[in-house]
């Protein structure tokens, strides 16, 4: 799945699996979605859309300025 870094657009792809594993070992705030650094800027890394383990759904455009072009 594709991760999008909120401050420099980079992107990556991690696989579900690991994403899942990380939501699933993280256990904390279920309205945050496992989250990445950014290799190229150490920026967060958010996930363009992704369905948690608990249900609940993150999209990118939910953290993205919705001003920025
Ligand atoms: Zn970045």
């Amino acid at each position: 799945m594709n991760y999008i870094c909120l401050q420099c657009e980079e992107q990556e792809k991690i696989p579900l699996d690991t994403v899942r594993s990380f939501d699933i070992m993280d256990g904390g705030d279920p309205t945050v979605p496992p989250q990445f650094s950014c290799g190229l800027c150490g920026g967060t890394m958010y996930p363009e859309y992704y369905k948690g383990v608990h249900g609940n759904e993150y999209r990118i455009e939910d953290v993205r300025s919705t001003t920025a072009e």
